[in-house]
This record gives C-alpha cells, structure tokens and sequence, in this order.
C-alpha cells in the first residue's frame, strides 16, 4: 500500500496507528515520556510515523517509542530495508553510531574508492589521449582537491540518503542500539497499557549516546537533530539487524597491521 492520507489518524497527529493498531482499533498517545514535547509534532514529514507511548516502562527515566519495524545499522543493508518497510506502511526507525548514514558502503567503502578510481580512469584518459589523436597533456595532480571530490561526492549521497528517508516517513536515531529485552523479559503490560496478546512479540531496543556524541539524537526532518538525552528505548514487533561486519583473524594468526 502507498501512503495515502488513509494511513493518518483520524486525530490529524500526523501519527500513523500500525497495522497492530489499526485492526485493534487502539489509538496511541503522542506522549514521548521524557522528551521534548514538540517532537511529537511529526504531521509534516511523513505518514509513517511511530505512535510513541506513556512511560510504563520499567525505567521511568527513559523516554520510549513503539515502531513497527526497529533497524539496526544505516548501511545499504539497513537503509534499504527502512525504506521498504516504510513504503509498506509501517513505521519504522533506523538507528546508527556513525555521524553521517550509509554505513561503509557510503562512507568508507564504495562510493570514496569509486570517486578516486573515476579520477585516476581520467588520469589513464589523458595519458593516452595521443593515441585517439587528442592533444592533451597531464600537468599535475591537485591531492587536496581530489580529496574534496571524494568528500564532496560521499557528502551528496549522505546527505540524498538522509532525505529520501525523512521523505518516506523513516524516523532517524543516531547512537548505538542494542535489544536489551524480548517478550520474556518485557515488562507487563505492554508499553501501550493492553494486556500483552500481541500474536507479535514486543522488543525492546535501546539506544544509548554514540561514542563522541553529546546525546541521542532523533532526526524526523534530515539535518535536524532532536537531542534526546543519554538514551531512548524503543519497542517494536520486528528488530532488524543490519551491523555489517568486522573482520575477525584466524586462530594463533592476530593481525599484523601492514603484515599480514
Ligand atoms: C574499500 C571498500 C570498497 C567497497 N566497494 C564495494 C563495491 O564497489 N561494491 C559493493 O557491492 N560493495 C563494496 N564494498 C562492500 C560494502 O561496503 C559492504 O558490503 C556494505 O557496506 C555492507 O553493508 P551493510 O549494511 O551490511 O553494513 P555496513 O555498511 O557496514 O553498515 C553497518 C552500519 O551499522 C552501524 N552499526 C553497527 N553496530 C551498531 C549498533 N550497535 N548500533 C548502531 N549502529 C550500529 C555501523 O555504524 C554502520 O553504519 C566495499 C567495501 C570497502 C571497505
């Protein structure tokens, strides 16, 4: 199903009940316990977003949401599958350490390497120009500038990602996520105040300050972070795990930095 006002509630929050929600015909509260109040406000970014729930939660001090759908890690794993979730209906919320979105493949990996690989194939270009009968020679090579390519490059599509997710309902977190309780360790009732008979389990993520952050933060529009305080819990039917990967040595054979 495509977002259609049909999706808003009936209230006009702005706050999109689940599929759950619906068919249990159970409105939820914008109530962001312990957050700012104003960002409850999310009628004008998006269909898709979470219903956020009064704060009986075992931690009183914690401000929680519900989404339908929690992902961890902003890589082309994770981001993906936000943005189909979201243009499925649900609502969702992707979670990252990292500064910026995209994960290795944006960041780090793919699009840097091929930015510098599109300007040594120029380089190749030039050098034999000659043999095409073009007149062209190679006078130097700007190192400063090519780095501010590759920044630039990487910037273009951090940033097109972060909209393109505000765009289709994705609520944002950046810090580091982890499930720190399922449906038998959760506290009863569910966070919403039902008797726990969701067919779906409830779990819980919660998402604590990134290493070099001052806060949480919660990004509903792109590039304007809400700061949320030290952490922020999230429950949801269906955590999506999207790290990525680290590289692990073999027994007995530690890495070595340049030797390997
Ligand atoms: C130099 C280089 C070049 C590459 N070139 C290509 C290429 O040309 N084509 C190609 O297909 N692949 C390429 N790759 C591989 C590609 O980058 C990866 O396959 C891809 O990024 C994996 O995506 P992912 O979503 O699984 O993980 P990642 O992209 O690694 O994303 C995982 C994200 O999860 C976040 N995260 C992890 N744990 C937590 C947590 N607890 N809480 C919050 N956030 C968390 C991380 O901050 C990270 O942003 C390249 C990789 C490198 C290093």
């Amino acid at each position: 199903m495509t977002q259609t006002d049909e999706q808003t509630d009936e209230a006009g929050t702005g706050v999109t009940p689940s599929r759950t929600d619906s068919a249990e015909g159970n409105p939820r509260g914008p109530i962001p316990t312990g957050a700012d109040p104003s960002s409850a406000d999310v009628s004008t970014s998006g269909p898709n977003r979470p219903a956020t729930n009064p704060g009986d939660d075992d931690d009183r001090d914690t401000a929680t949401e519900r989404y339908d759908v929690v992902v961890i890690g902003a890589g082309p794993g994770g981001y993906s599958t936000a943005l189909r979730a979201a243009e499925l209906g649900l609502s969702v919320a992707l979670v990252d350490e990292g500064a910026t979105l995209g994960g290795t493949c944006l960041n780090r990996g793919c699009i840097p390497s091929k930015a510098i690989i599109t300007a040594t194939h120029a380089i190749g270009t030039i050098r034999r120009a000659a043999e095409m009968g073009i007149d062209a020679t190679l006078n130097g090579i700007d190192f400063g500038r090519l780095r501010s390519y590759r920044l630039q490059v990487v910037d273009t599509m951090t940033k097109g990602l972060a909209g393109l997710l505000a765009h289709r309902g994705v609520t944002v977190f950046r810090g580091r996520a982890g499930v720190v309780a399922d449906a038998g360790s959760a506290p009863e009732p569910a966070p919403d105040g039902r008797p726990k008979t969701d067919p779906v389990p409830e779990r819980k993520v919660r998402i604590e300050r990134a290493a070099g952050a001052d806060a949480v933060e919660r990004f509903v529009r792109a590039g304007v972070p809400e700061p949320l305080g030290d952490a922020i819990d999230l429950w949801t039917g269906a955590v999506v795990l999207a790290p990525g990967s680290a590289p692990r040595p073999l027994p007995g054979s530690p890495f070595g930095g340049a030797l390997i």
